[in-house]
């Protein structure tokens, strides 16, 4: 049987790994800083890259160059494609546990190349290794949770390359081995690929996980203030003209209530800026916690917010408003304001979503004038 020269394919396989580790480099760049992992990928992979050429250079350098240094590398970089997704996942790498498990094995492989000549032992501790490595990998993505196409590539990918490893270990009690990883036998040469397109698939999956990962980031920046974590205006506006849209169709009433703080410039110029800031926190987690998972609570200006409550009569909507003044008159001591409301319903027919904010805030501007902390509907 003709099989892959196995120096051939590592040095192919090598090459593409490098690339692969280009562009986990040019992410790591590119990307922001919110988003670590690339950086320790690309690396892994160099190291990987640099770990299959020496294995690859088998008698032309020294041998302690092209069994244990490599064994070493190899294991080093696998570890590191774990510790790289750890840190995409904002967890703190055990680098010097794992770093003492390699070393105490490729100490192992060493004893079974000089002291005690072994090669099915020697690829027996190498290959256990790199199963637990891929497996622990597999599992940890696993359990920060599923739920996007990259991340099934990904875990998949480690799974594969664990039960690999786990085949060849098994091969070792009953097929020779050969005496190095360079014999062409079609388990070795059948190994070599695997690993190495395993290799190549993990990064395609890394890429798509920080691809993923930004384009969460960014739609959060476009629908989440900043601040109070409420929604944006424009989030807001988009929503507006659906779940009206929707009212229409079902005949359910819509309502929205608009929520200025009163004489919120006071609590600036009185305690500072930062002190108003955190009255705007409060007062959106205050909101928060007595919504709906179908309510929508959106930012509007500096204090002024909107609510949006879909399926929801006027009486049950002035009942909200009332509960959320009442919430956020401050008590005592406490620096804090209290929140004038207006409140209105969308109409049965040709009801805009102007003619709908036009409402509120003319309901909201009575509550100003009436004295303001109270709730006016219109
Ligand atoms: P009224 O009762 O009539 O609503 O009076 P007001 O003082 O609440 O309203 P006004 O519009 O005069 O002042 C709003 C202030 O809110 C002015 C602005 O400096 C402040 N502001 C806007 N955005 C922010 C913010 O993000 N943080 C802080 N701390 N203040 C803000
Ligand atoms: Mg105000
Ligand atoms: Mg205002």
């Amino acid at each position: 049987m003709n099989v892959l020269d196995p120096r051939t394919a590592i040095v192919l396989i090598s090459a593409m790994s490098a690339l692969m580790a280009l562009v986990l480099w040019a992410l790591k760049r590119s990307y922001p800083p919110s988003i670590q992992g690339p950086g320790r990928w690309a690396q892994a992979l160099l190291i990987i890259v640099v770990g299959g050429v020496l294995a690859a250079s088998r008698g032309q350098l020294p041998e302690i160059l092209t069994t244990a240094v490599p064994n070493f590398l190899l294991s080093w970089g696998v570890y590191g494609l774990y510790a790289g997704t750890q840190r995409f996942h904002g967890v703190r790498p055990a680098t010097w546990r794992w770093l003492g498990t390699i070393a105490a094995v490729v100490l192992g492989t060493m004893w079974f190349t000089w002291g005690d000549p072994n090669y099915a032992a020697r690829l027996r501790l190498i290959t256990a290794l790199m199963a637990v490595m891929f497996s622990v990998h597999a599992w940890f993505i696993v359990r920060q949770g599923m739920g996007s196409f990259s991340r099934w590539l990904t875990v998949g990918v480690l799974a594969y390359i664990a039960a690999i490893q786990l085949v060849r270990l098994a091969t070792t009690f009953f097929l020779p081995t050969g005496d190095t990883i360079l014999n062409a036998t079609p388990q070795h040469a059948l190994f070599i690929a695997s690993f190495s397109v395993s290799i190549l698939l993990f990064s395609v999956g890394a890429v798509l996980m920080a691809g993923d990962r930004l384009r969460a980031e960014l739609e959060l920046l476009a629908t989440r203030d900043s601040l109070t974590n409420t929604l944006t205006r424009r989030y807001m506006d988009e929503a507006c003209a659906i779940e009206l849209e929707r009212s229409h169709r079902t005949g359910q009433p819509l309502a929205l209530l608009m929520m200025d703080l009163d004489h919120f410039k006071a609590i600036n110029d009185t305690h500072g800026h930062q002190a108003g800031d955190r009255v705007l926190v409060d007062f959106a987690t205050k909101v928060q916690s007595r919504l709906r998972n179908k309510d929508l609570l959106g930012r509007f200006g500096g204090e002024e917010f909107a609510l949006l409550l879909p399926n929801t009569p006027l009486d049950a909507a002035l009942q909200v408003a009332e509960r959320i003044r009442a919430a956020c008159a401050p008590h005592g001591k406490e620096v804090g304001c209290t929140v004038s409301i207006g409140v209105t319903l969308s109409l049965p027919q040709n009801d805009s979503m102007d003619k709908l904010l036009a409402r509120a805030d003319a309901a909201l501007y009575q509550a100003k004038n009436a004295g303001r902390n109270r709730v006016v509907a219109g």
